[in-house]
């Protein structure tokens, strides 16, 4: 699986994949684009809560980026964000994803470790790969929440669910956060470290937005290697959309969007710098 080779590589070397939650075309197409202009592989990521938000389909995403891709030529991975459902996961495995993550986060260890297992069966069958998550990251994907409501990634999990159940990556709770952070964050490093030292796995960081540039650092040469950030990027369209529309409330929207995209780009662009 090429998305497996690329994290696995990627930690080996001590760089991170920046993977960004897109859901229309401008946000996909300014991805494609930074990633094609800085020349590093970029993970273009979706969640179902996005997909319906948006009036896609699993289809229509897949098509959106390969489309787009003919464009702006990148190394790209087309990847499903927090699914809670096997059929959320089918449903994208079916229509070309290359890579599902199955958040488990909020059952029971026992039941994250048996439905975890049903998504690889049938995403593995057709060779795509699967992200797990351990532990529970804080705040409510796509709701800008604030609430922290966390536990951390405890390590006898992962040593016994990576026994268990044959994934390709791991998410991990070590004190980030989705959404705006309240407080600066504290990434548990002496954690992220223990879970490093007993698997090779590719370690996955959720809540990417408001982490500092150098705790981005740390956390990849302690095994991070893919990055997800969502809010920071998505509230810099928002802001350049918004204030082109405060300077002029006659503005044309193909205008304040060019700015929407042109801010996300700026930001996405200096994430990237941190991964590679
Ligand atoms: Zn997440």
């Amino acid at each position: 699986m090429k998305v497996f080779e690329l994290l696995a590589k990627a930690r080996l070397e001590k760089r991170a994949i920046l993977a960004v939650n897109v859901s229309n075309m401008e946000t996909i197409a300014a991805t494609l684009e930074v990633a094609n202009k800085v020349k590093y592989p970029i993970i273009v990521q979706v969640s179902p809560i996005q997909i319906e938000a948006q009036k896609l389909s699993y289809k229509l995403f897949v098509d959106l980026v390969h489309c787009l891709a003919a464009h702006y030529p990148c190394d790209y991975i087309i990847h499903l964000d927090h699914a809670t459902t096997f059929e959320e996961c089918k449903n994208a495995v079916d229509a070309g994803f290359d890579s599902v993550m199955y958040d488990g986060s909020k059952l029971t260890y026992e039941e994250n470790v048996i439905s975890t297992s049903k998504v690889v069966d049938y995403a593995h069958s057709r060779n795509v790969a699967v992200e797990a998550e351990l532990g529970r990251v804080g705040g409510e994907e796509g709701t800008y929440s604030t609430n922290q409501n966390a536990y951390l990634t405890s390590l006898d999990e992962v040593i016994d669910f990576c026994s268990k159940v044959n994934i390709d990556s791991l998410a991990v709770a070590i004190g980030n956060a989705h959404g705006f952070y309240g407080n600066e964050p504290k990434l548990n490093f002496v954690r992220l470290k223990e879970i490093s030292e007993h698997t090779d796995l590719p370690l996955v960081l959720h809540g990417g937005s408001g982490i500092s540039d150098a705790d981005f650092k740390k956390a990849i040469s302690y095994g991070i290697s893919k990055i997800n950030v969502f809010t920071e990027l998505d509230s810099a369209f928002v802001k350049g959309f918004v204030s082109k529309f405060n300077e002029d409330r006659k503005v044309y929207m193909m205008f304040a969007q060019r700015c929407g995209r042109d801010e996300m780009s700026r930001v996405m662009f200096e994430k990237m710098q941190v991964c590679r």
